[in-house]
């Protein structure tokens, strides 16, 4: 008997690998339409966060904007220790990372953990058909008949379905063939723009410890905003722009951002030590020295804004002045009018709704012996780990309950 898995990616990895362990006599083959699976993780600059240090299904659950009671559950399965010792075993060594993501450990570039993945998979005698675009497929009186773009059909038992959330959705027209109505796919923008001088900038300026917050949507995150070229970005952003990201896109990306650059720091505090150093400083312009570690280029941006007169000293501002950059400190307000178009999107939201499918089996209700997995459902995380690790988990389920499954045949 057969299982064809449609795409490489994480889940259809896992999902292949799992079904390859439970039951070796299953023959398990990939179809993946690139060339080189698992190519997007090749970031030098950026090691993917490959699961998270915590196994709490709660804190799980709080990261999933959407799919969170299932992930509640799913992550019992499959909790991100046990993933990490799976992935040593099969040779990808990691270490956690500052926020609690896991990364590939020191020296182990992605390009090395996909080569890894794949030797495993084709141990385990996992048959990885790559540059295979799966373009139609049905199902026939006893079996599933695929067709690629190109080059003969093949016949399957069971389907998994794991083509990822984005590049044409040619998985998701896969799912719609069978009754599947994935909803809408909502990008969750890396960068939001601002045409605001303060935000212009030609190099990045990180600040670690700042939150922002969208007023008119009551919500806010931490974990820091960076001014960069492109917009305005950082942990905080993604975080916002991953839970509200069907908000964001009913507002086209419009709306007021306030960010507090000295979190920690409520309005009345920054007011005082500003007085304290305008006794101090007297003197001194307020150009001069930044104030509570703010980076110096974004105490430039704050002061310019305020539009005072060239080299003005502490001692000429008066109340009201102090008053306004104390404001501009703890509620800077960015007048956002876009996302950047950024080519890769990190989350995105949108896919096979979780109610069409088996939640223990991940099995299609629409057509026995078709499952799902990874990103093409609608799940999502805040980005950090939870996202890989959304995929590796279902992969996990769909794989092991068509093993199950051809255990009972
Ligand atoms: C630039 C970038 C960086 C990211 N970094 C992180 C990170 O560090 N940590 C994290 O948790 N998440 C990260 N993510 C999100 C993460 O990539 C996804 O959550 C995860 O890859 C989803 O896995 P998947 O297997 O469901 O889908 P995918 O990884 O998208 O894999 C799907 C595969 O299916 C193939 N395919 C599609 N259609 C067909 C077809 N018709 N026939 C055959 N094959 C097909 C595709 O080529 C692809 O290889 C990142 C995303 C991007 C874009």
């Amino acid at each position: 008997m057969k299982l064809s898995v449609i795409g490489c990616g994480p889940a259809g990895l896992f999902a292949a690998i799992s079904a390859a362990k439970t039951a070796p006599e299953l023959n398990v083959c990939i179809l993946e339409r690139e060339s080189q699976p698992l190519r997007w993780m090749n970031d030098a600059r950026n090691p993917p966060a490959l699961t998270r240090s915590d196994d709490s299904p709660d804190a799980f659950a709080a990261a999933c904007p959407h799919g969170a009671d299932f992930m509640h559950g799913a992550v019992q399965a499959l909790p991100p220790s046990i993933l990490r010792e799976s992935l040593g075993e099969m040779g990808v060594r990691t270490r956690v990372g500052e926020n609690g993501a896991v990364l590939p450990a020191e020296g182990l570039d992605a390009q090395r953990i996909s080569a890894t993945l794949l030797d495993y998979a084709k141990r385990l005698g996992i048959e990885v058909v790559t540059g295979c675009t799966v373009a139609e497929m049905n199902r026939g009186t006893d079996c599933f008949r695929i067709w690629p773009k190109s080059g003969p059909s093949l016949d399957s038992d069971f389907v998994i379905l794991a083509t990822g959330g984005r590049a044409g959705h040619s998985g998701w027209n896969l799912a719609r063939s069978f009754g599947h109505e994935p909803s809408a796919w909502v990008p969750s923008p890396v960068l939001l723009q601002s045409k605001d001088a303060r935000a212009r900038v030609s190099s990045p300026i990180p600040v670690d410890g700042a939150t922002a917050r969208i007023p008119e949507l009551s919500a806010e995150a931490g974990g820091g905003v960076c001014l960069l070229p492109n917009g305005i970005g950082g942990a905080a952003i993604l975080e916002l722009a991953a839970r509200y990201s069907h908000e964001l896109a009913a507002r086209q990306y419009r709306m007021t951002l306030e960010v507090n650059w000295v979190a920690g720091h409520t309005r009345g505090q920054p007011t005082k030590l500003l007085r304290q150093i305008q006794q101090s400083h007297a003197r001194k312009t307020v150009m001069e020295d930044a104030v509570l570690d703010l980076p110096r280029k974004l105490w430039e941006k704050l002061v310019e804004s305020m539009k005072l007169p060239a080299q003005s000293r502490w001692s000429a501002l008066d109340a009201a002045q102090l008053q306004a950059l104390a404001g501009q400190l703890v509620s800077s307000r960015f007048k956002i009018d876009g996302r950047a178009m950024n080519k890769a999107e990190w989350v995105a939201s949108g896919g096979v709704p979780l109610v069409e499918l088996d939640p223990v089996s991940l099995q299609s209700l629409r057509q026995k012996g078709l499952f799902m997995a990874g990103e093409m459902l609608d799940i999502d995380a805040i980005a950090g780990g939870w996202n890989m690790h959304i995929a590796w988990t279902t992969g996990w389920i769909a794989g092991s309950a068509v093993a199950a499954e051809y255990g009972r045949m």
